[in-house]
């Protein structure tokens, strides 16, 4: 695993802001979820909201499927290869066909923590 997982910004599951989680801006409940501010993760069982699902964060994988880079988003993720579409990335996460000679995946938030 690339010493990467710290710069990678996340959503919160209350507010589905995204902020960068720092040691001295954590706010973590039992299920390791982060959450942008103590407003958020005291409110975090006022309603039972679904967690937000909009951006899965996309991993580049090789043939093995070790994890070589995690982005946010496809979007992050075609922003990084040449001439690539969000849309694209998705599929290629979706069927596990390669896309453009590299592999996606989805990961999850656990797989990051590690
Ligand atoms: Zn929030």
């Amino acid at each position: 695993m690339p010493g990467k997982k710290n710069f990678v910004t996340r959503f919160c599951p209350m507010c589905g802001k995204e902020f960068y989680p720092t040691p001295e801006h954590v706010y973590t409940d039992s299920r390791k979820r982060m959450y942008c501010s103590w407003t958020c993760f005291n409110h975090r069982d006022d309603h039972k909201v679904k967690p937000i699902k909009k951006h899965k964060h996309v991993a580049l994988i090789d043939e093995k499927g070790n994890i070589i880079q995690i982005f946010i988003s496809a979007k992050s993720a075609a922003d990084h290869a040449v001439d690539a579409y969000e849309s694209s990335i998705y599929e290629a996460c979706r069927t596990g066909q390669p896309y453009k000679g590299r592999r996606y995946r989805y990961i999850t938030e656990s797989e990051m923590e590690e």
